[in-house]
């Protein structure tokens, strides 16, 4: 996972240690395990929030986690050009790259780290593809794309784009030292990650070495979710069994607690998790295919709207050679 590593985490701010008799730990209230799917034109995924309760991943709506695969030579595949209206999304790179471009002019290539944030709003066009050579070359390729709500007040804000390199995240190691914390959104422990969203959320990939545990605190007015990316190790204060593919939910509370097991496979030899959390918007949510909106209503007007080329037009260069061209997306 070459993600931002630290070599000695020693030298980072530290997780305050938990004060239990005015710190309520998060009960552990379900873990799910993700089922497997495609997406795009036929790259691996594993659902990461199905089975669970959309009011209670409030304001998430969907994440997805992408491989982890290993591609033979001509097999990395990304999605068609397709639109988005009324949420964000959040694209993380562990292993491999992804290119990315927009009808709003956004784009760039991300790897080992790197964030792209897209403000969908009112409408959107983009595409999601390996570059040129990794299309060639094959190889392993690892992220997660998450869906993030936006409250009806800005479900037709202005589109937006935020290219966060790996070195921007804040970083912080548990209070034991054994766990690395990249913190992509939000302020967890006094530490401020660099993207922003309309609605509060907190973003956090922790690598926890075997045996490692981490008390984080979280804002009670945040839900609380743990997804485990790779590894092996346990949630909550009874230590509930969680592997790769399977995602935590915590009840109310202050802190969130993630132990690795002290052996691991090889192949993962530590375990990594995303903690994500934020503030329920407590809408009323129509989601379908690409539009997440208040209503029924609203997702038809946006497929007429797409229909009728206001969600925008696909970039010239594009629309002649996708994806290949010197005005490709990973230039
Ligand atoms: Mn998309």
């Amino acid at each position: 996972m070459p993600a931002i590593t630290v070599e000695q985490d020693v030298t980072l701010p530290r997780v305050p240690r938990v004060d239990p008799t005015v710190q309520r730990a998060r009960p552990v209230v379900s873990v799910t395990t993700a089922p497997t799917g495609f997406e795009g034109e036929g790259f691996p995924v594993r659902r990461a929030f199905a089975g669970v309760d959309l009011a209670a991943l409030d304001p998430f709506i969907h994440m997805d986690q992408m491989g982890e695969v290993e591609y033979a030579p001509g097999e990395p595949k990304g999605t068609p050009w397709h639109p988005h209206r009324g949420f964000e999304t959040v694209t993380y790179i562990i292993d491999g790259e992804m290119a990315h471009q927009d009808s709003n002019g956004g784009g760039g290539l991300i790897t080992d780290g790197d964030t792209q944030w897209m403000t969908a709003g009112a409408g959107i066009l983009h595409i999601e593809t390996p570059p040129e050579h990794l299309v060639a070359s094959g190889g392993l390729f690892h992220g997660f794309q998450l869906w993030v709500n936006l409250p009806r007040t800005h479900k037709l804000a202005a589109p937006r784009y935020q290219d966060i390199r790996a070195g921007k995240v804040g970083l912080l190691s548990s209070s034991d030292g054994g766990a690395l914390l990249r913190v992509i959104a939000g302020e967890v422990a006094g530490q401020a990650g660099p993207g922003t969203t309309h609605t509060p959320i907190a973003l956090v990939h922790a690598t926890l070495r075997p045996g490692a545990s981490l008390a984080l605190p979280w804002r009670r007015d945040f839900n609380a979710l743990v997804y485990t990316l790779a590894g092996r190790g346990g949630v909550g204060q009874e230590r509930r069994p969680m592997r790769m593919g399977q995602l935590a939910l915590f009840g109310a509370g202050d802190t969130i607690t993630v132990t690795a097991d002290e052996t691991q496979e090889s192949r993962s030899p530590d375990l990594d998790v995303l903690v994500l959390g934020g503030r329920p918007i407590r809408e009323p949510v129509f989601a379908y295919g690409p539009f997440v909106m208040n209503t029924r209503a609203e997702v038809l007007r946006a497929f007429e709207d797409f229909q009728a080329g206001r969600l925008g037009t696909i970039p010239a260069a594009h629309a002649a050679v996708r994806g290949s061209s010197p005005g490709s997306p990973g230039d």
